[in-house]
Parts: structure tokens; sequence; C-alpha cells
């Protein structure tokens, strides 16, 4: 048997097993296991374990571990490996820069495609949404009860309706992500509302599609690769010099698919946005009080933007926040924990998303704040439900939301 034929000989007997070698681009990941000191950092900062703690969910330190055992080895975690919320805290303390959060996903990707038997059921009807409607969330089947809905949420919270936008020639592409596309519409709204008050030229997708961030997450990279592909032809077609959105996953998302393939434009959140390009002190003269009193808020930081993105854009959150008239900011003490509401983890282990979920409201509760203040829909919706369940009187708003709701209006 020549060389050749050797190697493919070992080869097929690898694939016939499942065993898939690291693709180059996957190794400096993997080997950042090597430098791991067992100092235990990442343990004792995991919010899923604080949260349910080690019995269930045996950590990030575990989950590197294992990576390094042979394929049915690590396939053993699969039990575990899904109920990581993706916050990154573990790389962000983390002495030895182990790059937990990515290995996690490597494991999920090698499971799907090998093991799809492992994958926590209550995944696969996010998958299906994905594959045939290329949206997390299935598209309302009466489009006139969307429009009642948004109608009913826009006059609830005082918003304007702005006609869509959709242009050939555009400086701004406005992505508000699939949470806002067909569920958070109000985000959605308060997106437009902004851009057209300060006199972007912009445009929505005429045909939206999912980023991929969902596939990614449940380990299935061909879609995710897919969704992504079709975006960046989107991008290119309209010829945008900028991508705007208002959702923390989506901006972590975008950034990281935008690196990766190309795009050749900057994708920005909206507090960015706001910040750097239309300017603090031009915002600040378009913002009023909504009362006469102060009101008292409380943040969230979504992890997608502090760990995933750069706490830069935080600093741009609170300036803006600071910018508003009659609002006094108040820490909670716990505004960058996880809201429980990343990696699908609610997807299929409700009790486990929930539990990290109260951790933080709890924090929340204990401040004197009326009003909890974030920059993404996901983490709005995951803490607003906690807070409902609890009988909390506080209440939640997604930052471009609670800025359109300001905008002195003609
Ligand atoms: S990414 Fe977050 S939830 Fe996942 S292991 Fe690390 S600290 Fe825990
Ligand atoms: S924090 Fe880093 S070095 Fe410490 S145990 Fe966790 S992975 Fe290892």
């Amino acid at each position: 048997m020549s060389e050749e034929e050797a190697y493919e000989f070992v080869k097929g007997t690898l694939e016939e097993e499942g065993i898939v070698p690291f693709h180059d681009d996957e190794l400096e990941t993997v080997k950042s296991i090597e430098n791991c000191i067992n100092c235990g950092l990442c343990i004792n900062h995991c919010p899923v374990v604080a949260s349910v703690g080690l019995d269930r969910f045996s950590g990030p330190r575990s989950i590197a571990v294992q990576l390094t055992r042979s394929p049915p080895e690590y396939w053993a975690t699969a039990d575990t490996i899904y109920l990581c919320t993706g916050c990154g805290t573990c790389r962000e303390v983390c002495p030895k820069n182990v790059d937990i959060p990515e290995i996690v996903n490597i494991v999920r990707a090698r499971i799907f495609k090998t093991r799809r038997d492992l994958v926590p059921k209550g995944l696969f009807g996010v998958h299906e949404t994905l594959t045939d409607y290329r949206t997390a969330f299935e598209p309302w089947d009466d489009v006139e009860e969307k429009e009642a809905s948004r109608d009913m949420r826009i006059e609830r919270l005082g918003l304007k309706f702005v006609p869509d936008r959709i242009k050939d020639e555009a400086d701004v592409l406005f992505y508000p992500g699939c949470q806002a596309e067909e569920r958070a519409q109000e985000v959605r709204e308060a997106g437009k509302m902004i851009l057209e008050h300060f006199g972007i030229n912009y445009t929505l997708l005429e045909e939206f599609n999912c980023c991929g961030l969902p596939a990614r997450l449940m380990g299935d990279d061909e879609t995710a690769r897919s969704l992504a592909a079709d975006l960046r032809r989107k991008v290119k077609a309209l010829g945008v010099s900028q991508v705007v959105t208002t959702c923390a996953g989506c901006t972590s998302s975008l950034n990281d698919i935008a690196r990766r393939d190309e795009w050749g434009v900057p994708v920005y959140h909206m507090v960015e946005y706001l910040v750097h390009e239309v300017g603090l002190d031009g915002v600040r003269s378009a913002l009023k009080a909504r009362s006469d009193g102060v009101l008292k808020v409380t943040v969230h930081d979504p992890c997608h933007l502090i760990r995933h993105t750069s706490r830069q854009t935080m600093q741009d959150a609170l300036a803006l926040l600071d910018a508003v008239p009659g609002v006094e900011i108040v820490p909670s003490g716990v505004s960058d924990s996880c809201c429980g509401g990343g990696g699908l983890v609610a997807y299929h282990a409700k009790d486990v998303a929930s539990a990290v979920t109260q951790e933080n409201v709890g924090g929340i509760t204990h401040t004197e704040a009326e009003r909890v203040v974030t920059p993404c829909p996901l983490c709005t919706a995951q803490i607003e439900a906690s807070l409902f369940r609890d009988g909390s009187s506080i209440e939640v708003d997604d930052l471009s939301v609670f800025i359109a709701q300001r905008l002195v209006m003609e």
C-alpha cells in the first residue's frame, strides 16, 4: 500500500467512526486548551454554574478538558454542552486565553454533523424554521394580523409609524434581526424612526434573511454559512457603505461574518452609530423628557455586545442614556451578567435559562430602578418575562425604543 493509499484508508476509517480532523481555522482555538492551568476562575464566574450548580452543568473547564479526549468521549458531553449560554464570561476571565465559547461551537458543530441524535430535540423546531423560511422565527401567516400587532405595539409605546423604505441607492442598510422582524416589531419601528429622524439615507432588505447565528449556535455550520452568504450577496448588491442593527446578537454575528467574508463595510449597533456617526450633541438636542419627573433607569449589558463585540458599545449606550433628559441611571451590580437568553438554551432547557435570568433579575429588583433598559430585543424579552413572572412592577425597554419614544416629533 502506497503512502497515499494508506492515508486514504485511515481517513476512510476515521470518517466511518465519525472522527473529523480539525480544520486549520479551528486549530488555534482547540490548542488554546493546552494553556489551561486549572485555576478554576472560569468555573467561579460561569453564570450557568452559579445558577444550577456543577451537578447540572459541569462547567467551562470540563468542556475544554473533554475536547482533548477522543470524539466518542466528547460526544458524551452532549447533555451539558448545550447548556452553555455562550455568554463569553469564561473567556474574559481566563488568564490563559482559553476560548471556551468557541470550543463549545466547535463541539456542537461536530455533534450536529456526526451524531445528530444527540442534539436536543427542542432545537429542531428552530432548525426547521431556519431552513424553511431563512429566519429564526416562523413568519406570520396573515400579513394583516402582523401589521395589526405592530400597530398595537407602537400605539401602546407612543411611537410613530414610518413606512418601510426599500431603495436601491442607500448609504445604510438597517438590519433589525429576526426577533425584531417577526416578534418585537416595536424595535424595528423604533430603528426606522430614529434613522428617519436624523435624515439617514437608509434601506431595509427587500427580502430579509437571518444572519445565521442561531444555526451556528446549534452546530449547523452549513446553514449558517449559506445564510451569511445570502446576506453578503444582498449587501454587495445594495452597495451600502454601512450596516446598522438594533440587535446585540446580530451586531456580534454580523461583525464576525463581515470580517470573515470580506464585506468591506462596517457593521454598527444603533447605539454606536448614533454616538459616532450622528454625534452625541445632535442626539441630545433631538431628545426630550417624557414626563416632568425623573425616571430611575438601570441597564443590562448584553453579552453579545460587551464580550463578543466591544465594551465600548455599552459605554456608547450609557452616554446615550445620559443624554436623555429626565433620566437617572442607577447601577444594578449585575448589569454585565448573562440574561440566560443566549446559546439557544431556552429552546430545550427552559429551567436552566430561567435560573440564569433569575440571578440577573434578583440584582435588578434590589435597586430603586423603575425601568430596565438594554440594547437588545432578546435580552429585553428574557428579562421582561422573568420580572413579569415575579410580579415586579419594573418595566423593561429595548434602548432603541426608549430613545425613539423621546425624539422630539414635528
Ligand atoms: S460561555 Fe458563559 S455559560 Fe458558557 S461555559 Fe463560559 S461562562 Fe459558562
Ligand atoms: S480560567 Fe482558563 S486557565 Fe483557568 S481553569 Fe478556566 S480555562 Fe483553565
